[in-house]
């Protein structure tokens, strides 16, 4: 059965790159009737906190990206022990003392040299008695999984075929000195033991899909099918990392992007196909095929999000909306009309506020001097309220005989005297609504 999972680690909120990894892979198992699991990656216990676990989970209940199990690496650490040992019995593991300043120097001298900078191995041949020499100086040391220096392959889902030449890769580190237990071997446990059987990720975790494949195959586990997505960047191709604190899921909410609008972006964002908004999930999982996605880095321009939250929102009924509707002050009696009136003319929830309040307490006239004489003359022609929807009509046709203006000349400084606007809703409409207007004086 198809298995996906998504494992942010809870050292922050998650932005827009964290959720193409959490939709691609979620799609997936939708798609297949498969499962979902939200894997937190806790083994950090410093940078881990419980307000972003908490986060994390609100902003994907937010969307609607729903999963079928939770699981939280700190409570699995005894899992993980288990897999290091195996590890230990098989003589894949083994412990190092170096420093990281010693470390560094080594990489700076390879480099040096022209050589790639893996780590050299001296503490592989050390015999236990000098290894019990060095953790009684500097303490326990941390430990590092043997490469078998062969190319890894694999046919990644994105990517195409992968080979990678592990004598190229520094055998990497599972477990601090510290004791703490790194992600790289934490997750292989979990993929296995979860039967994870595909893992999507950004690209930037090719090299640990490498050696992570030989700490699986080391374990007797099944290698899942990995696919590395491109990079997110800027509209204009920069690097997002740093811009990426500023994308999070709560922030793009509380500016009033609409949950619909995001996932129909994101889901398609990046393939070869087109970006369309789809009014509920399955819609999108029907469509998705991870096969369609490009490899160049993909750009992201957050205003594209806002003309597909306006189209989310024309198409709500007042009901989804009332709640809204009546927050910006609007009352009961009149939101039908409100709605109406606004629906088209909106782009995000928070527009309802910004008219309903031009309504109640009418807008600061927008008048050209060429159009002074013919907007106070307009106004002395307008009848009194209450308006209905003849007012409009009506009152512009008065206008008209006694000013001999017509069509747009007529009605756009009428427009901007009332409303203060160039564009908006039909003024047949907005009229009865009004119950301000400031350019009469
Ligand atoms: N916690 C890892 C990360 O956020 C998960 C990577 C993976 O999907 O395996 O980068």
């Amino acid at each position: 059965m198809t298995t996906t999972r998504f494992a942010p680690s809870p050292t922050g909120y998650i932005h827009v790159g964290n959720l193409r990894t959490a939709l691609m892979n979620f799609l997936i198992a939708k798609k297949a009737g498969g499962t979902f699991i939200l894997r937190i990656d806790d083994t950090d216990q410093e940078r881990s906190k419980q307000e972003y676990v908490d986060g994390i989970q609100e902003d994907l209940e937010w969307l609607g990206i729903t999963w079928d199990k939770i699981e939280f690496q700190s409570k699995r650490l005894d899992r993980y022990e288990a897999a290091a040992d195996r590890l230990r019995e098989m003589g894949r593991f083994y412990e190092c003392f170096e420093t990281p300043t010693e470390l560094d120097l080594k990489r700076k001298k390879q480099l040096n040299m022209g050589k790639p900078p893996v780590y050299d191995r001296a503490m592989f041949s050390k015999t236990a008695e000098e290894k019990d020499a060095l953790r009684a100086e500097r303490g326990q040391g941390h430990w590092r999984f043997l490469l078998d220096q062969q190319r890894i392959e694999w046919t990644d889902g994105i990517l195409g075929d992968l080979s990678i030449d592990a004598a190229s890769v520094s055998d990497p580190v599972l477990i601090r000195g510290d004791g703490q237990m790194l992600y790289t071997l934490a997750s292989v446990v979990d993929d296995t033991e979860m039967g994870v059987t595909h893992v999507v990720r950004g690209s930037d975790h090719v090299t640990n899909t490498a050696t992570q494949i030989q700490i699986i195959e080391a374990l007797g586990g099944t290698v899942p099918t990995f696919a590395h997505h491109s990079l997110l960047t800027g509209p204009q191709g920069e690097a997002l990392s740093k811009r990426l604190g500023t994308l999070s899921l709560r922030d793009l909410r509380e500016a009033g992007v609409e949950p619909m609008a995001l996932l129909s972006l994101m889901a398609r964002l990046g393939s070869s196909d087109p970006v369309e908004l789809r009014s509920n999930i399955d819609e999108l999982a029907d469509g998705f095929d991870l096969g369609h996605f490009g490899t160049a880095p993909t750009k992201f321009d957050a205003d594209d999000l806002y003309p597909l939250t306006g189209r989310v929102l024309h198409d709500l009924p007042l009901d989804a909306v009332a709640e809204d509707i009546a927050a910006a002050g609007v009352p009961a009696d009149q939101s039908a009309q409100f709605w109406e009136v606004v629906r088209e003319n909106i782009t995000t929830r928070k527009d309802l506020a910004t008219w309903w309040d031009l309504f109640a307490n009418g807008a600061d006239p927008v008048i050209d001097d060429e159009d002074k004489e013919f907007v106070a003359e307009a106004m002395a022609l307008l009848p009194e309220g209450p308006f209905d929807g003849e007012t409009w009509g009506v009152w512009t046709k008065a206008v008209k005989e006694a000013t001999g203006r017509k069509g747009r000349g007529l009605f756009m400084p009428l427009r901007k005297a009332l409303t203060g606007q160039s564009h908006g809703p039909d003024m047949s409409a907005v009229l009865p609504l009004l119950q301000v207007i400031k350019a009469k004086g």
